[in-house]
């Protein structure tokens, strides 16, 4: 009875796009997928020229555009940004897996993302993440211990939310004024939480990625605005890849969601 329940818990979790950690590998030591061999791998990267080949040209990101955040007592909520422009934007969230692969990807690949970081996640290697904003990571928070939100009280939210943007600005230098919740799911108090913790939109998401693969909440194809999901889990490479190839697929360029956000 219980191990079928938390089937059912595992299989909720994944389908929400934000996966239970305890699959995970021990922290910060990626699995044994992650490794890679001697022959073909470039520059002492880790990464393979077959793999940097794998990172696609993009077009120039146009100036932004940004969206304005409704006034009001309550932070903006969306899955994409409405936008005509030919721009999609990567999101990566928790932290678990501290691949050190990521760092040259994303120097190789040289496009913009953003980190929602959970405290507990990064706690025990927050200088990984630090080298990661350095390459032009943007950094955002995602709660200190990744709880359900929806549904609890107001200080329990604030204590979740307002904490770990404090926490992140302590360690990062900056504050974030985005916010995702823990498996997508917020309430009506969850956005009056972020707004009154000094933050200005939070988000969900229209792909998410796990072990190489993006999965679409509609059709087949990237749309321009579409904010893609993937996580540092131990296929954190082959994720990275497929999203960076799904947007070039669509003719898209990666932008930076902070910019799109007013
Ligand atoms: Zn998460």
């Amino acid at each position: 009875m219980r191990s079928r329940l938390l089937a059912l818990v595992a299989v909720s979790l994944l389908a929400s796009g934000c996966a239970a950690h305890g699959g995970e590998t021990a922290q910060g030591r990626p699995g044994p997928s992650a490794t890679t061999s001697g022959s073909g791998v470039t520059g002492g990267s880790g990464l393979s020229a077959a793999q940097l080949a794998r990172i696609p040209h993009f077009p120039p990101a146009p100036p932004p555009k940004p969206v304005t955040v409704p006034a009001g007592a309550s932070a903006g909520w969306y899955s994409a940004i409405p936008t005509d422009q030919p721009i999609a934007f990567i999101t990566m969230d928790d932290g678990w897996t501290k691949d050190p692969r990521a760092l040259p990807l994303l120097q190789a690949a040289h496009v913009p993302v953003t980190l929602f970081l959970e405290i507990n996640a990064i706690k025990a290697d927050p200088g990984y993440f630090t080298r990661l904003q350095q390459a032009g990571a943007v950094i955002e928070a995602h709660t200190i211990s990744h709880p359900e939100l929806k549904g609890k009280s107001y200080d329990v939210q604030k204590h979740e939310i307002c904490g770990s943007a404090d926490e992140l600005g302590r360690l990062y230098g900056r504050r974030p004024l985005l916010f995702r919740p823990p498996f997508g799911d917020k309430d009506a108090t969850t956005l009056r939480v972020v707004h009154d913790c000094g933050m200005k939109a939070a988000f969900f998401w229209k792909e998410t990625t796990d072990k190489g693969i993006v999965r679409y909440q509609a059709g087949s194809k990237v749309k321009a605005g579409d904010i893609l999901l993937m996580h540092f889990r131990p296929a954190f490479v082959d994720d990275f890849l497929a999203v960076l190839q799904a947007i070039s697929a669509a003719g898209l360029t990666p932008a930076l969601l902070e910019d799109y956000v007013n």
